[in-house]
């Protein structure tokens, strides 16, 4: 059982038919990960070379493959540098959502340039996609407990939907005691719908399992556990990964062996992981399994 977060105003979604299970993308390169951002400053960014195109593509195939649409959480950075990635994401009949605009943290945001990052990444994602950007998901799922004031951030800047919210115990992310299906936010500017990242309860405490590194780094039945205990409680569960986890040909960035582990360990297993993954569940994008909540009508709903 989980006990509510007392810091949120927080109500679950209407009963109804199981949705499927949500696969999303974190569209950024792999120099730009939280990890290196000691080594790699964002003025350079430039001078290395992207690799997020082609990644980026490998997981639009795989996922025409398995004739699956998803979310793709992209930074406005990413956006403004190559808007044709962009076109081919939502001409595929996928969702381009936010990651933010420079791939900061929320935690190292005041509310005043937190409005700001995600303004100009909503409009720079806006205008490459054609299509309107209601979702968001920060960087290192970076809202916990003490910045639930990005919720009105997000409302302000014109959001809907939130999928930041990692319902876990951990030093550098999470926010515990949530719970583990999607819910509204109630806050006094409006309301926000919230989709946190999939885990699976074990002797009262939840464990992460929503893809990216602990895919990588634990067995397959881990994070299948993860999507069995989802549909037992008639619940989707949100997976994630990043273009480049699907490299192992990327340049190495100089960094700690923990990082290292972190961020190149088992790279050249995620694919087929990934592949065994969609071949034993269903999954989907947010905005058509909650076009109702989101106000919006299902775009290519027959497709
Ligand atoms: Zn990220």
């Amino acid at each position: 059982m989980t006990t509510p977060a007392p810091r949120l105003q927080i109500e679950p979604l209407d009963g109804g038919p199981r949705r499927l299970h949500l696969f999303s993308v974190d569209v950024e390169d792999y120099f730009q990960v939280v990890a290196f951002e000691g080594v790699v400053r964002r003025e350079d960014w430039d001078t290395y070379p992207s690799r997020v195109e082609s990644n980026t593509d490998r997981l639009l195939d795989l996922l025409a493959a398995h004739s699956v649409r998803g979310t793709f959480f992209t930074l406005g950075w990413v956006a403004r540098k190559h808007p044709g990635l962009i076109r081919r994401i939502v001409d595929q009949g996928h969702e381009v959502a936010s990651h933010g605009d420079w791939h900061r943290r929320v935690t190292r945001m005041s509310p005043q340039e937190a409005l700001e990052e995600l303004r100009n990444s909503k409009a720079a994602l806006e205008d490459a996609s054609g299509q309107p950007c209601f979702g968001f998901r920060a960087p290192s799922f970076s809202i916990v407990p003490g910045t639930e004031w990005a919720f009105d951030v997000l409302l302000e800047a014109g959001y809907r939907y939130d999928s930041s919210l990692f319902p876990i115990r951990r030093p550098d992310y999470g926010y515990p005691g949530v719970p583990p299906a999607p819910f509204w936010i109630h806050r006094p500017a409006g309301s926000l719908l919230e989709l946190p990242l999939a885990t699976f309860g074990v002797a009262g405490m939840r464990l992460p399992a929503a893809g990216g590194g602990y895919l990588r780094q634990f067995p397959d039945a881990f994070v299948h556990r993860a999507f069995r205990e989802a549909e037992r409680e008639n619940r989707p569960g949100m997976f994630y990964v990043h273009p480049w986890e699907v490299d192992p040909g990327q340049p190495r960035i100089p960094c700690s062996p923990l990082t290292g582990i972190r961020h190149y360990r088992n790279i050249h297993l995620m694919l087929p992981r990934m592949e065994r993954l969609l071949a034993e569940f269903r999954f989907s994008s947010v905005a058509v399994e909650f076009a109702r909540e989101l106000g919006q009508p299902v775009r290519g709903a027959a497709a």
